[in-house]
């Protein structure tokens, strides 16, 4: 037996069954058309910016991290909640446009950004954040070809990382932002060459518990900030403080605490050097915010037993739910929460490793697991999908295709 991820709070029950905004699993099922689907729950999206903003400075400004999920509905449900949005790509810009987004609350980093993408972000008011000082050039080269004033920000590599993340970003030699000591040159040249300044972007890790270490990266994030700012010779427009806020996808992680987070944040915001008094100050999340409030669900086909073990085989599998399957950056495979979201209240009482569709052996949903006795046309529920799910996993593999997806 090996044991499951922690559910996250807020789910209902219906019938005995898992529910969402009122409805079953299987409701949902058949309001979708078919399985594999993903479910948004707005209620969960809202609960969640609710208590981030109670626990947050007022000060600090709020992004959504599109990549997590720019699912069309939550991009549009985020707009009401967020103040900005961060984007990685000409394709995230398009889904921001479509979904009738103000691009000037937008923000555009990522390494590698074509000529076409800067133009089309330079073209609608959305702000770079330049990732090399040859990006910074070309930027303002397209800016001067179609008559504009590009806003742009730095995004810094700093030579701090953020301790304990699952994804590291930051720290020695990366292909993300520019070191931090050519920074300052570049700014002045950016100001110097006509662009709209709009300061910092400092992202420095994904997928952090421990409140500690976010606040002690915060702090050396605000100091470098203020450092770079001197030299630059300007109080900072904006600093983007990055984010890193996790969620509890295994046994034993806890959800982080965003209260003592806060409290620090106040603090340091309280005596915030000159160059920082006016400065706009924002944090991008993009899992913290959307991931608990979805969950995958996927049918049984097949009950079979192998030397023993019993096998509950779905409709979905790694093409929708990579990161579950332990394929999107994991060394060690752990189970995500997984439940038998039609026998969601039924006692466990088996043991059984749920397994996807495709052919092969990577395609694990979860591993000896203890579920209560499922049988062909029961429905799975793998929770924390609502980020990294439809829009990490390589839904084309074996011919698959997309999985639905509903926000209610
Ligand atoms: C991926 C990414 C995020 C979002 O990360 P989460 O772990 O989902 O919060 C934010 N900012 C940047 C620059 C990123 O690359």
């Amino acid at each position: 037996m090996k044991p499951l991820g922690p559910i996250p709070a807020g789910f209902e029950t219906l019938d005995g069954e898992l529910a969402i905004g009122g409805k079953s699993a299987s409701a949902l099922a058949d309001k979708a058309g078919s399985t594999p689907l993903f479910v948004y729950s707005k209620a969960m999206l809202d609960r969640r910016m609710a208590d981030l903003r109670a626990a947050m400075p007022d000060r600090l400004r709020i992004h959504y991290a599109v990549k997590a999920n720019p699912f069309r509905p939550l991009l549009e449900h985020m707009a009401g909640k967020v103040d900005g949005f961060d984007i990685a790509s000409g394709g995230e810009l398009a889904m921001i446009l479509a979904a009738g987004i103000d691009p000037e609350k937008v923000s555009f980093a990522g390494p590698g950004k074509r000529d076409e993408e800067i133009e089309a972000a330079i073209g609608v008011g959305a702000t770079l954040n330049c990732e090399s000082e040859g990006e910074a050039r070309r930027t303002l080269a397209i800016a001067g070809r179609i008559g504009k004033v590009p806003r742009v920000a730095i995004r810094v590599n700093p030579d701090f990382e953020l301790r304990g993340s699952g994804m590291k970003m930051g720290g020695g030699a990366k292909p993300f932002g520019l070191d931090a000591e050519r920074v300052p040159a570049l700014a002045r040249e950016l100001i110097a060459g006509g662009a709209d300044w709009r300061g910092l972007h400092i992202f420095t890790g994904s997928q952090a518990l421990d409140a500690e270490a976010i606040i002690e990266t915060q702090a050396n994030v605000l100091k470098l900030a203020a450092k770079i700012a001197e030299e630059v010779g300007e109080v900072l427009p904006k600093l983007n403080m990055g984010g890193g806020f996790g969620i509890p996808y295994f046994n034993g992680d806890a959800s982080v605490d965003i209260a003592a987070i806060g409290t620090a944040l106040s603090a340091r915001f309280i005596d915030l050097p000159d160059v920082l008094s006016e400065t706009e100050l924002c944090i991008e999340l993009g899992r913290f915010l959307v991931g608990e409030a979805g969950v995958y669900l996927t049918r049984i086909v097949d009950r079979k037993i192998s030397h023993g073990t019993t096998y509950l085989v779905t409709d979905g599998g790694l093409h929708h739910q990579l990161a579950a399957s332990g394929n999107f950056g994991t060394v060690v495979r752990r189970n995500y929460p997984v439940a038998i979201a039609s026998k969601f209240t039924a006692e466990p009482e088996e043991e059984a490793s749920i397994v996807g569709c495709l052919c092969t052996p990577l395609d694990r949903l979860a591993d000896q697991g203890h579920f209560p006795q499922a049988e062909v046309g029961d429905l799975v529920a793998v929770f924390c999908a609502g980020a990294y799910g439809a829009s990490a996993s390589p839904a084309n593999f074996l011919g698959q295709g997309p999985a639905r997806e509903i926000l209610i």
